[in-house]
C-alpha cells in the first residue's frame, strides 16, 4: 500500500484545513478504502493486524503495545487477538491522531466482520471434510484418497459387529463414545501417511500399504481390547489396490460381509471374484 504524500495537495477539512497535512483528507479516504478493500484477502488475525499497521502507519501513526503507550494512543485495540494488545498512537492535536479517531473505528468493525466472514467460511470447508463424532476424515475425503491410492496399497473395510445392540442396550449416546472411541484407537495405530476415516455409520476404512495391513489389523484388535468402553469386536476386509484399483473398495467390502457371514471378529483377505 503506497503512502500518500499530500503536502503538495492540501484538501480542505471539516473545520481543520489549516491544519498541516502529511495526508489530506481524501488521501486518507483513499488510503482506508485500499485498506477496507485488502479485508476481503485477509485469512487470519495476523493479516487483519498487518493490514492494520499499514493503515495506521500510511495515515502518520504508529502501533504502540498497550503497556508502553505514553498517553498518545488511542484507546482501540488493533492486535485482533494476535500476541499483546496494539494501540495505534500519534502526538495529540496532530493531523495524523485526527485521522486515526476518525477512520479507524469504522475500519477495525470491517476488518473484525471480514474475520467473522473468513473463520466461518474456514468451519464449513472443515465441516464438509471431517467427520464430527470421530474427528476422522469423513466419507468424501476417504474418497479423494481412494483417487490416489497406489498399486501397493490396500483397502481395508472395517465394521462394528452387532453394533445395534450397544444403542439398544445402552443408548445412543453410549454408542456414539463407543464410535469416537474407536475412531481414536484406529488413528493411534495406523502411521501418519497412511489414510483413515469414517465411511459412514459404524464403518471405518483405511488405506495403506498391502504389506502392514495384517500387522495393523493386529496392532487394532490389542489396541481395541483395553480401549473399548463395551466390549464390540469389528470386522474387517482386506482389498490390494492391484490388479483393479478401482475396484479395490468393493472388493474389501465384499470380503468383510464374508467376514460377517463366517462369524464376525476376524478379518478376510479379498479374492479374485470380489473384484467383479
Ligand atoms: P453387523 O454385525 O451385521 O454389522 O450388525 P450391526 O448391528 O452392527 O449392523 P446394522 O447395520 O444392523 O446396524 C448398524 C447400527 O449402527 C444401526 C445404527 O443405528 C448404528 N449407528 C450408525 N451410525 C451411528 C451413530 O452415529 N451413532 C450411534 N450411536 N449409532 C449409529
Ligand atoms: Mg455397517
Ligand atoms: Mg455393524
Amino acid at each position: 500500500m503506497a503512502t500518500v504524500n499530500g503536502d503538495a495537495e492540501h484538501h480542505s477539512l471539516d473545520g481543520l484545513s489549516s491544519v498541516p497535512a502529511g495526508v489530506g483528507a481524501e488521501a486518507s479516504f483513499e488510503l482506508v478504502l485500499q485498506a477496507t478493500r485488502s479485508l476481503l484477502w485477509i485469512k487470519t488475525e495476523a493479516d487483519a493486524c498487518a493490514v492494520a499497521r499499514e493503515l495506521v502507519e500510511n495515515l502518520g501513526g504508529t502501533l504502540v503495545s498497550a503497556d508502553e503507550s505514553c498517553g498518545d494512543a488511542l484507546p482501540l485495540d488493533v492486535s485482533f487477538g494476535v500476541g499483546q494488545p496494539k494501540l495505534p498512537s500519534a502526538p495529540p492535536s496532530s493531523i495524523a491522531r485526527m485521522f486515526l479517531e476518525r477512520r479507524l473505528p469504522g475500519f477495525v468493525r470491517d476488518a473484525n466482520r471480514a474475520l467473522e466472514l473468513a473463520n466461518q467460511a474456514n468451519r464449513l470447508a472443515e465441516d464438509a471434510s471431517i467427520d464430527l463424532l470421530t474427528g476422522l476424515p469423513n466419507r468424501r475425503m476417504l474418497g479423494r484418497a481412494l483417487g490416489r491410492i497406489e498399486d501397493a496399497d490396500a483397502v481395508i473395510m472395517i465394521d462394528l459387529d452387532y453394533f445395534k445392540t450397544v444403542n439398544d442396550n445402552f443408548g445412543h449416546d453410549a454408542g456414539d463414545r463407543v464410535l469416537a472411541a474407536f475412531g481414536r484407537t484406529l488413528l493411534s495405530v495406523v502411521r501418519a501417511k497412511d489414510h483413515v476415516g469414517r465411511y459412514g455409520g459404524e464403518e471405518f476404512m483405511v488405506i495403506l500399504p498391502e504389506s502392514s495391513a495384517d500387522r495393523m489389523l493386529a496392532r487394532l484388535q490389542a489396541a481395541w481390547a483395553l480401549a473399548q468402553p463395551r466390549p464390540v469386536t469389528f470386522s474387517a476386509g482386506i482389498a490390494p489396490a492391484r490388479p483393479n484399483p478401482q475396484g479395490a473398495l468393493n472388493a474389501a467390502d465384499r470380503a468383510m460381509y464374508r467376514a460377517k457371514e463366517l462369524g464376525r471378529d476376524q478379518c478376510q483377505w479379498a479374492t479374485e471374484e470380489d473384484y467383479q
